[in-house]
């Protein structure tokens, strides 16, 4: 595995590839890679013929009382996982070579930017979408691989993809879970032992929702429901708890027909988990 930090350098490397007749896949991250990220690793492999990982915490997408100092860098151990899965490049880039102009936004999230995570972290969708568009202009991907487990990330993502380059795929990984359930996320080392019970919960509430919403339960009173009980348990603080229709990532009422998902945010102590789960058809 080659690991590269200069965009220009990376590019050249991407180029001979391409000139062998080698797709290019690629899965970007923050680092502090876990099962998660490397299933998508995975599923880059086999869609493409050489896999490119970026590892860069992006300071567009976090707030100023955010975790961006904090956030985890592991870049060491990082690679050493991404060697085992013989990923061919990592690339780990600088600030200047992501931002030569110095980090700035170019990109608009749109409506869908400012609700659910987009309401919790003003700003955080413009940033990602920023630094997702700076590295498909470096990569030039013929395959893109995003977690579901980000779900809103992935919706706003795809309409870039969509409209500014046109001519790579978008593949949706699905989201790994450890066995009690808990979606993986870099964040979890930071639970102690009773918060990641609560973290836990909520994922139980979430299949639960399911359930009861596939058995025809309403909306509105399954989410009532779910709302106050994971209220009360001792550290988790919800931030939102909602049924989407996943074609236009907005909430749905009571007389919605067809498949949704149940998205949630919540605050654990001082870490902040997303999750989300599909519902197969409400009211079908
Ligand atoms: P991050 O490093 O958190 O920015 O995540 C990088 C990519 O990994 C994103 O596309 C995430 O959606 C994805 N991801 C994060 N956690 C998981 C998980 N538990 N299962 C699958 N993909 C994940």
């Amino acid at each position: 595995m080659k690991i590269i930090h200069r965009a220009a350098e990376l590019q050249e490397q991407l180029d001979y590839e391409r000139a062998r007749g080698n797709k290019v896949g690629f899965v970007p991250t923050m680092g502090a890679l876990h099962e998660g990220h490397l299933s998508l690793v995975e599923l880059a492999k086999q869609h493409a013929d050489v896999v490119v990982v970026s590892i860069f915490v992006n300071p567009l997408q976090f707030g100023p009382a955010e975790d961006f100092d904090k956030y985890p860098r592991t870049l060491a151990e990082d690679a050493k996982l991404l060697e085992i899965e013989n990923v061919q490049y990592l690339f780990a880039p600088g600030l200047e070579d992501v931002y030569p102009n110095g980090p700035e936004l170019t990109q608009r999230a749109g409506v869908t930017g400012s609700t659910f995570e987009g309401a919790s972290r003003p700003g955080h969708f413009d940033g990602m979408l920023t630094v997702v568009n700076r590295l498909m202009e470096i990569v030039q991907p013929d395959v893109v691989v995003f977690g579901e487990k980000d779900a809103q990330q992935v919706f706003i993502v795809s309409k870039l993809i969509k409209a500014r380059f046109r001519n790579c795929q978008l593949i949706e990984g699905p989201t790994l879970r450890e066995a009690s359930g808990l979606a993986m996320s870099s964040r979890n080392r930071y639970l102690t032992d009773e918060e990641r019970k609560d973290a836990e919960n909520i994922y139980a509430h979430l299949n639960q929702m399911r359930e009861e919403l596939e058995a025809g339960a309403k909306v509105s009173e399954t989410l009532t429901k779910h709302s106050t009980a994971i209220e009360t348990s001792a550290k988790a603080k919800l931030e939102y708890l909602a049924v989407i229709d996943p074609q236009i990532f907005r909430p749905v009422d009571d007389n919605y027909q067809g498949p949704a998902k149940i998205i949630v945010a919540a605050k654990v102590g001082e870490v902040r988990l997303i999750d989300n789960l599909n519902v197969k058809a409400i009211n079908a």
